[in-house]
């Protein structure tokens, strides 16, 4: 790669775009326009009303072939959204599409700026100015254009990784779904029905679990986590974590060479496993042994032994018999799959309610969490479907909902955000009282209900006639009587304006969502970006709401927010979708913004090989002597090692030094005071 020099003759166009009155109603347009005129290569500058409609395109394909450009500059809105725009026209001009440059005078300085019009005017041209420089330095470059692996992964089976895996599976995809726990079916599988139209929620799921088990592309990994990875979009290398069950599946078993054997789902090892714990799955309110399964309609049906619990006493090998399926020394295996591109469905947590005291969570017998509610009501739960009042027993007839637990806190303790279900929820627990439990009375203290989905407000109606009672104010507080054990919420309601103090038998905290545990870890693994809240980044909010900028990695469900089950479910049909296209592509072209050594400048002193974070860079021997090699595909043009090199030997594509010089000059030199 030689060193790029200036181009001979730079001719740069610039278009300034109105946005209708987004730029136009506080920057002066005509005044830009002239300005951009006046700077050095410019030799055509104008304006339009909405730069991105095809008349504003066709703009500027015939100013480049008028006035034979060699750079566009476009003064308009954020180029993550109309980059891709202009950069098409460009080309249909006959420029190559990377000679094209675009200055945000919308989104970093009309929005900001709105009732300061000369200072916007002024920054505009700057923005300009600076834009014009880069543009006048601006080279060719050519995307390179890479394979794309016929197989995909999803990590995280809830509701919404099940449906996405199924989608990419149905297209003839080969499709590695993970999921960390010993089962599919994530948050989904322990509600107990579902609004508004109050289905049970697993004889919904299970036929998808089933379905999902059955499927022959999808090669389901359970009980395994992601350890690491490598690569880029069509080509991904991750290593992945098989955690030691200690139970063998009947293909594991034959592997072994153990006929006929492996794990059949008899249970027969449980009920002699000494060891209790309590079960995470019922939340705690119900045991499970050291050898486990969550939940009747676990898929696979395959035991799972809990080691930290686990006293290796053998009892469970000796009541397995025949099937020899329990392996007490099993050990965790790392197995490494190829895919092109990635869907992360990582779901959530319940928000820690405790750390908001005043509500006495953990701290009164009787005030619950709503996914609590949902295993107390559901049939298969702990009690059978009976709610009871932990502190006795007792059936609860005045029972209050605390909504907003948590969520859309300001405090710094919880969550800014809201949850988005939890209102709707609380509607479907009231009706489940008031239908299981004659007399029984629902008390929703909510701070406005959002009914936003279809037939949600209908329902929030049919609550409202069933006799719910609702009470507009955020509580305050909750106290217990010590002996009877029953609750005083006490609040303001907001629409009589006086504060109310109200006594139940039970309270049910409709707590925060926020993101999965092992989100955090899962996201820097595959280098996509979290909001401030946590929940994953995607692409652009309403034009690319399933992708990420990652190339290759795509988001379902609630790890990009809280979504109910349509939601998530709709989500993960797109970023199945998304995920798909490069692989039935079957190559992707990947922007050409990469390293390049200067091999004359580069000492082979080898030291900016450990700071690549992606492992793009090598040292290579040539002509007797060493020298630095970028593996394009791997390198993500981040800069670090062009900033780094001592020697000035690394040439970033598209950033490069004297591009970036020529834009601080710009900027420090160029400006008209
Ligand atoms: P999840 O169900 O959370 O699934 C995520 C999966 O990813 C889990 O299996 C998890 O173990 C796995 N995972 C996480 N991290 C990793 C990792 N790093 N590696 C591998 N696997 C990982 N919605 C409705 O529409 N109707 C209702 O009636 C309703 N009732 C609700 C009641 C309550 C009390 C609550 C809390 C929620 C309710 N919801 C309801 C919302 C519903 O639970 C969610 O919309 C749905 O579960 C989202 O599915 P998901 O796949 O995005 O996430
Ligand atoms: Fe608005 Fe951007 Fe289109 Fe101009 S190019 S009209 S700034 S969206
Ligand atoms: Fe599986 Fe053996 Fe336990 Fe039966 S006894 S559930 S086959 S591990
Ligand atoms: Fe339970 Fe472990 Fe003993 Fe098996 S070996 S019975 S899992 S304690
Ligand atoms: Fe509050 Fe309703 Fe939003 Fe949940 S969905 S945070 S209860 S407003
Ligand atoms: Fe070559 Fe610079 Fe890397 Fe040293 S730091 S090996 S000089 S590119
Ligand atoms: Fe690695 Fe340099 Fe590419 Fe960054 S720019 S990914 S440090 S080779």
């Amino acid at each position: 790669m030689a060193e790029v020099k200036k181009n001979e003759e730079p001719r740069i166009g610039v278009f300034v775009c109105h946005c209708g009155t987004n730029i136009a109603g506080s920057v002066n347009i005509q005044e830009v326009k002239d300005y951009a005129a006046s700077l050095p290569n410019v030799v055509v500058s104008n304006d339009y009303q909405y730069m991105c409609s095809t008349p504003g395109q066709n703009m500027i394909v015939e100013a480049i072939k008028e006035h034979n450009l060699s750079g566009v500059v476009v003064a308009a809105c954020s180029p993550r959204l109309h980059e891709p725009t202009f950069r098409n026209a460009t080309k249909t001009g006959g420029l190559n599409p990377f000679r094209f440059e675009m200055a945000n005078i919308r989104e970093q300085n009309s929005w900001v700026h709105m009732h300061q019009p000369e200072e916007a005017t002024k920054k505009a041209k700057d923005a300009i100015r600076i834009a014009v420089a880069k543009a006048s330095l601006l080279q060719d470059l050519h995307p390179k254009s890479v394979p794309v692996e016929k197989a995909a992964m999803v990590v995280g089976a809830g509701v919404g990784g099940m449906q996405a895996a199924l989608d990419l599976a149905n297209a003839g995809i080969k499709t590695y779904l993970v999921e960390k726990t010993p089962t599919i079916g994530g948050r989904m599988s322990q509600l107990d029905k579902t609004f508004p139209t109050l289905d049970c929620s697993q004889c919904i799921l299970t036929p998808k679990m089933v379905d999902v088990y059955r499927n022959e592309n999808i090669e389901l990994l359970t009980y395994t986590e992601v350890e690491g990875v490598e690569g880029y979009i069509g080509n991904f290398d991750v290593t992945l974590r098989k955690k030691a069950r200690g139970v063998l599946t009947p293909d594991e078993a034959e592997a072994r060479g153990i006929v006929g054997g492996g794990c059949n789902g008899c249970g027969d090892c449980v009920d002699v496993c000494p060891v209790i714990k309590p079960n995470p799955f019922e939340l705690g309110m119900a045991p499970r042994k050291a050898i486990y399964i969550y939940h009747p309609q676990v898929v696979p049906l395959i035991y799972t032994i809990d080691f930290d619990s686990c006293v290796k006493c053998g009892l469970c090998v000796d009541a397995c018999g025949d099937k020899k399926a329990i392996d007490l020394e099993m050990q965790d295996e790392l197995m490494t799959v190829k895919v092109g591109t990635v869907i992360l469905a990582t779901g959530y947590d319940i928000f820690p309610i405790e750390k908001k005291p005043e509500w006495g969570y953990k701290n009164y017998d009787n005030v619950i969490t709503s996914l609590e509610f949902e295993r107390l009501i559901c049939a298969s739960g702990p009690t059978g479907g009976k709610l009871i009042r932990p502190s006795d027993g007792a059936t609860p007839k005045r029972v209050g909902f605390v909504l907003c637990a948590g969520s859309r806190d300001n405090t710094g303790v919880g969550r800014p955000y809201c949850s988005r279900f939890c209102c709707m929820y609380s509607l479907k627990h009231a009706h489940q009282i008031i239908e299981k439990i004659p007399g029984a009375v629902p008390y929703i203290f909510y701070m406005d209900i959002r009914s936003f989905g279809k037939m949600y407000e209908e329902f929030y109606y049919r609550i409202q006639d069933e006799g719910a009672k609702f009470i507009r104010g955020r509580v305050a507080n909750i106290l217990e009587d010590p002996e009877t054990k029953n609750l005083y919420i006490k609040a303001e309601d907001t629409l009589l304006g006086r504060p109310v103090d109200v006594e139940v038998d039970m309270v049910v905290l409709a707590a925060a969502v926020q993101p999965s545990a092992e989100t955090e870890r899962t996201r820097r693994l595959f280098g996509v970006s979290c909001s401030q809240d946590g929940w994953l980044l995607e692409a652009h909010p309403k034009l690319n709401p399933c992708g990420t900028t990652t190339a290759g990695v795509y988001l379902a469900g609630v790890c990009q927010g809280p979504k109910d089950i349509p939601d998530t479910v709709a989500q993960a049909e797109g970023a199945a979708s998304a995920a798909s296209i490069p692989i039935h592509k079957g190559a992707v072209e990947l922007e050409p913004y990469f390293a390049q050594c200067i091999e004359e400048k580069c000492a082979g002193c080898g030291l900016c090989v450990n700071l690549c974070p992606y492992q793009a860079l090598s040292l290579v021997e040539k002509n007797g002597r060493k020298v630095m090699q970028v593996t394009e595909a791997k390198c993500k043009g981040c800069g670090t090692c062009g900033g780094f090199c001592p020697g000035g030997a690394i040439w970033m594509q598209h950033f490069a030094t004297p591009q970036i010089i020529a834009q601080i000059d710009a900027f420090l030199l160029g400006g008209e005071e």
